[in-house]
């Protein structure tokens, strides 16, 4: 089956979170599976970029409205990263160091898209599956069906993938004049509270949907920033898979970025040396519990929980425990999480910014991962966390639902039910308890270490879905 995944982030080439972490590994295991699977990403001016060797194997001219903007598809040219590696370059619009964040994401992203099918019209064979990556691509299905240009792709099957459905990517009608002519009847299929909802788009149009857990796919329907009766609507064609950990990259055994190797038959030694190596870094105490967080600080993963809930409990357990958070985001909160540092010097520390080499460290190091996010469509940290031994602590709500089970109930974490202070702070004094009883900690965190994440069996749930979208059309 020849497989198109197009997406705005795929790691190491471009990655601001989970999507990336995605798009990099589970193409990768279904080409590993024996399929052809490309993936497509914008050009941005990143490292990975200028590091390897590139070829161009089309190029043209993508038309939005009246702006006129050249472009050419680039093949990475060794396939390093198990698939094959597509990137639109435009230079005006993603010629620039960072993914997202400019006034112009609208005008850059639908020139992704329109280009992206430019160029697939352009070649030789045509794809059986375009898996759609969250709203940056949710005007592709809409594209496929309606547009005139592409009338002779318009029968391949599309699947949009949600990874975070709170983002969806609005603009207004004003706009609608960038979009290759289509029959004006269908324009509602645009529509959403009066505007352009990529996201909508993409879930009304795409042939399947899936949400990147199960317990996100129920929420959805409850809470979900407004689409809430389009998800119950497209229940029939909805499914909720768990995202997977690509165990090569992150594996505790031989990762490159942490400061000793270990498995779960040596975890004590190894985790102590990688625990010594980031205390002495941020100046903690390494015979003390280590709670970190890592993320990016906003309110949908419980960021402005952070500064209360870490001043309350360095407070209550005084000289005791550690904190460390790595992120960044909301300025206010970041703000507040910097200045903690002069109260609690010697038990707290904070890096403002991304960095992945310390992430490796901080799951390889830490005894705890905080995670009291409000919204968690799956949540690829405390997986991580669990496969290096480090125990998750987490507000039950989507993946974390899924993934981590409160170890009263002889599980592999921590767990609770309020996005409050009251409740991390909770969870951190029960942590604090677990921590002193040594054999029932190890016990929790082997569990966690000995959990299979792996995307191996993850990656045929979605080759059952293109499977089940190509039948449809067959019958
Ligand atoms: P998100 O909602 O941000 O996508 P996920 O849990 O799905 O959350 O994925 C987060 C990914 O991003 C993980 O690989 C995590 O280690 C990484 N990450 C988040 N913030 C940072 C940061 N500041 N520095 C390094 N890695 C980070």
């Amino acid at each position: 089956m020849e497989i198109f995944h197009i997406s705005a982030e795929c790691y190491p080439v471009a990655k601001v979170g989970g999507l990336g972490d995605v798009v990099g590994a589970l193409p990768k295991y279904q080409q590993a599976a024996g399929h052809s699977v490309r993936v497509v990403l914008p050009c941005y001016e990143t490292k990975f970029k200028n590091e390897n060797d590139f070829e161009c194997v089309h190029w043209g001219t993508v038309e939005l409205g009246n702006y006129n903007f050249p472009f050419s598809v680039l093949k990475e040219k060794t396939d390093k990263l198990g698939f094959e590696l597509y990137l639109i370059e435009i230079n005006e619009l993603f010629n620039r160091p960072n993914i997202y964040g400019y006034e112009d994401d609208i005008e850059r992203f639908l020139s992704f898209q329109i280009a992206t099918l430019d160029w697939i019209i352009a070649r030789n064979t045509t794809p059986d599956v375009i898996n759609c990556h969250d709203h940056h691509t949710g005007i592709i299905p809409f594209l496929l069906q309606f547009a005139y240009k592409y009338e002779s792709i318009k029968n391949v099957k599309t699947v949009i993938t949600i990874h975070n459905g709170l983002y969806q990517g609005w603009f207004g009608f004003d706009k609608l004049y960038y979009l290759p002519k289509f029959d004006l009847k269908h324009v509602g299929f645009l529509e959403w509270s009066n505007s352009i909802n990529s996201l909508a788009v993409g879930i009304k149009c795409a042939n399947a949907v899936t949400t990147v857990s199960p317990s996100y796919l129920n929420e959805i329907n409850i809470s979900a920033n407004g689409l809430e009766s389009l998800f119950n609507s497209v229940r029939s064609k909805s499914k909720g898979i768990l995202n997977g950990i690509d165990i090569e990259v992150w594996n505790p055994m031989k990762d490159q970025m942490i400061e000793e190797n270990y498995s779960i038959d040596d975890f004590e030694a190894g985790k102590r040396k990688n625990k010594e190596k980031l205390c002495e870094q941020f100046e903690l105490d390494p015979s003390k519990p280590l709670f970190s967080f890592i993320g990016r600080l906003f309110e949908e993963k419980g960021g402005d929980l952070l500064p209360h809930a870490a001043a309350l409990a360095l407070s209550e357990h005084l000289g005791e425990i550690n904190i460390l958070i790595l992120g960044s985001g909301n300025s206010e909160i970041e703000t507040q999480l910097t200045q903690l540092r002069n109260d609690y010097k010697g038990n707290y520390n904070v890096f403002i910014g991304y960095n992945e080499d310390l992430a490796h460290l901080i799951y390889a190091g830490s005894d705890y991962i905080l995670m009291p996010s409000r919204v968690e469509p799956c949540g690829l940290n405390q997986m991580y966390a669990m496969r290096y031994g480090t125990i998750p602590i987490v507000r039950r709500t989507g993946g974390l639902r899924d993934t981590v089970i409160d170890f009263g109930d002889e599980g592999n974490g921590i767990c609770h039910d309020q996005a409050s202070v009251a409740d991390v702070c909770y969870s951190i004094n029960r942590a604090v308890r677990l921590y002193e009883d040594k054999i029932n900690f190890n016990k929790v965190l082997k569990r966690g270490m000995s959990a299979d994440h792996s995307w191996e069996r993850v990656c045929q749930e979605y080759i059952e879905i293109y499977n089940l979208i190509i039948q449809q059309n067959e019958i």
